[in-house]
């Protein structure tokens, strides 16, 4: 395995989609649960875990823009919806007694922690849970960026972006039936090929402070747990 047995501190990044379950729209209570239950599986391992879950499930600045608003309200509430999904995460987390921090990149005190760094590696050394809400608080970014950018923050040693499908391929997976799936490819690569892991500026802050990407399915049999151990189909980029 291309993966060590152990992590100390890792960034789970989950786009909002995952969230939805086959509704389309929206978040799906029992997906939800069933995402706090792989994660808590990983925290049982004494692993230190951030998270940024994306907002696609309910409003995505660019769709917004396309439809005549303006494109730095339209991030906003992009990054609004993160909020919700956070929220929603961190019910589901603390429901399986996992102590669980939601902590905003915009400020709202009565809904969730501001962003203080230090603030939040003690609460990592203290094994809860993070979940980083409202990207980086700026329009014109994504969530990849912010996860990329927190987890540089938090040393973590690596990003695990769980997705719909168990890694990189040069091509969709889903319509190309003899899509070559990667197991390893560096940042370079996916940068020149185009190939939709990341956007650009996540992967090239990703290159700029080494961290490593594992892409993995999160309906993957082993789950979230046996990715961390090596185990089962993925892609390293680094
Ligand atoms: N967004 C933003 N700045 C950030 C992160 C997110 O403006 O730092 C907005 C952007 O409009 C984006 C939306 O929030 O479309 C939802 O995030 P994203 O598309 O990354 O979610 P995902 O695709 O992972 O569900």
């Amino acid at each position: 395995p291309v993966l060590p047995a152990t992590y100390r501190r890792v960034m789970l990044k989950i786009s909002g989609e995952a969230l939805m379950g086959d509704q389309g729209y929206g978040l799906h209570p029992p997906t939800v649960a069933r995402i706090a239950a792989e994660v808590k599986s990983v925290h049982d391992l004494g692993v230190e875990i951030c998270m940024v879950i994306g907002g696609g499930n309910v409003f995505r600045g660019l769709q917004g823009s396309a439809q005549g608003m303006e494109r730095t309200t339209a991030d906003y509430m992009g990054m609004l919806a993160t909020v919700m999904n956070a929220l929603a995460m961190q019910s589901a987390l603390e429901a399986l007694d996992i102590h669980t921090r939601v902590i905003s990149a915009i400020r709202m005190d009565e809904v969730a922690e501001p962003y203080i760094r230090r603030r939040a590696v003690r609460h990592l050394e203290k094994k809860r849970v993070c979940i980083f809400a409202a990207g980086t608080g700026n329009p014109y970014f994504t969530t990849d960026t912010a996860a990329t950018l927190r987890a540089s923050e938090m040393a973590c040693e690596a990003i695990f972006k769980g997705t719909k499908v168990d890694g990189v391929y040069d091509k969709d997976p889903q319509k190309h039936d003899d899509a070559k799936h990667y197991e390893r490819i560096t940042y370079d690569e996916v940068l020149q090929q185009h190939l939709g892991v990341m956007d650009a500026s996540a992967i090239a802050l990703a290159r700029e402070n080494h961290l490593p990407i594992i892409v993995f399915s999160l309906d993957e049999p082993g789950g979230f747990c046996g990715i961390l151990r090596g185990e089962g189909t993925y892609t390293r980029v680094s």
